[in-house]
């Protein structure tokens, strides 16, 4: 058996070739994506897994049926770059690693959330002034005084609500779907403007889906409590990032944590040192000192990373040995 693993990181290798060794199939490696130029060197394999961050070409699909190949495992839990319905057309297995680490993305998620409440971008901006003094603007509000609404209350929306309920919080939730794990330390509303509404800081956790791209939208903003503050860890879709920086503008949102943005897919995870970034968006969200923002970077942990290229082999080996995986989306 072969399998191409596209999108391969130096820091994938490791688990990657310890996989191959121990379950004694080749695993051959690509940096960059899969896309419809270098889709042909899949004649020779068996099996394919991708790190896709763009959505792919719809084209691709039918490329893939007519070489052959049966899946692409993708090594994350998002798979919004996927068309499902294009690959099912075709005969494709998508599949997703669902649960690698929740708590690599919701301890980052706490990470951002005391950011922007300490202020910590601000503080740092004044501190490179050589400005040392304490004033109002960089005063804290402590997390054990505030309602947090955790919006998704799935894998990683439950540890981020606990480590919260912690720290003495008051936590809140909505959810599609409530589960009884969060019963235990949160408080379901029965509707999203309910939980918004009572929030000092809203967590989101939910997938991007067609019902909710831009759910985060000028319309939602002006119902929560003045003065918010809001983390997106999900996806950047979901939050209409123009009427956000209005909601900032205006004082309606205090400050927001972003590790995922709506036109990442140019951007996230390159490297733009010596290039011009052209998005005027992301500029300045990253100059604004309410805005802490990062690359789409939450999960990566060394644990993380680890079950994510496992993940994706196993659903590959899976697929080829036994026509379908575990972790199948379509
Ligand atoms: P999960 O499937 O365990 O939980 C998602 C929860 O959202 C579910 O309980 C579901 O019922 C709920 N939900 C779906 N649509 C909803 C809606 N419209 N309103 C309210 N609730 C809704 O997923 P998870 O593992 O907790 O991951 C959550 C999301 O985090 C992923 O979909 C992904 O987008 C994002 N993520 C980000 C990173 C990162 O590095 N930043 C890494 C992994 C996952």
């Amino acid at each position: 058996m072969r399998i191409m693993m596209f999108g391969t990181r130096e820091d994938e290798l490791n688990a990657a070739n310890e996989w191959a060794a121990r379950n004694d199939i080749e695993v051959v490696f690509d940096k960059g994506p899969l896309t419809m130029d270098n889709a042909d060197v899949l004649k020779d394999f068996d099996g394919v897994t991708t790190s896709q961050t763009a959505p792919f070409d719809d084209a691709i699909y039918e490329r893939l049926r007519e070489l052959g190949i049966k899946q692409v495992a993708q090594r994350s839990a998002g798979f919004d770059m996927f068309n499902l319905d294009k690959a099912t057309e075709n005969g494709l297995i998508i599949s997703n690693v669902p649960s690698y680490s929740p708590n690599a993305i919701a301890e980052y998620a706490v990470m951002a959330a005391m950011n922007i409440i300490r202020n910590t971008k601000m503080i740092q901006n004044k501190l490179k002034q050589h400005d040392f003094t304490w004033n109002k603007a960089i005063i804290s509000k402590e997390m054990r005084s505030m309602t947090v609404a955790i919006i998704g209350t799935g894998r990683i929306g439950t540890i981020t609500g606990r480590i919260l309920h912690g720290f003495g919080a008051k936590v809140i939730g909505y959810d599609l779907y409530p589960n009884e794990e969060a019963k235990t330390f949160l408080t379901y509303t029965e509707t999203l403007e309910e939980a918004i509404a009572q929030a000092d800081l809203i967590s989101i956790h939910m997938p991007l889906t067609k019902e909710n791209h831009h759910m985060f939208n000028a319309e939602l903003f002006a119902k929560m409590k003045k003065g918010v503050f809001i983390v997106n860890t999900a996806r950047g879709g979901i939050v209409d990032t123009k009427a956000l920086i209005d909601a900032l503008n205006s004082g309606q949102v205090t400050a927001v944590a972003l590790d995922t943005y709506e036109n990442e897919a140019t951007y996230f995870p390159k490297d733009f040192s010596d290039k011009k970034v052209e998005d005027e968006m992301l500029l300045h969200l990253i100059d604004r000192e309410d805005v802490f923002i990062s690359q789409h970077i939450a999960f990566y942990t060394e644990t993380a990373v680890m079950n994510l290229v496992e993940g994706g082999l196993d659903s590959v080996k899976q697929v080829i040995e036994m026509g379908t995986c575990d972790n199948r989306v379509n």
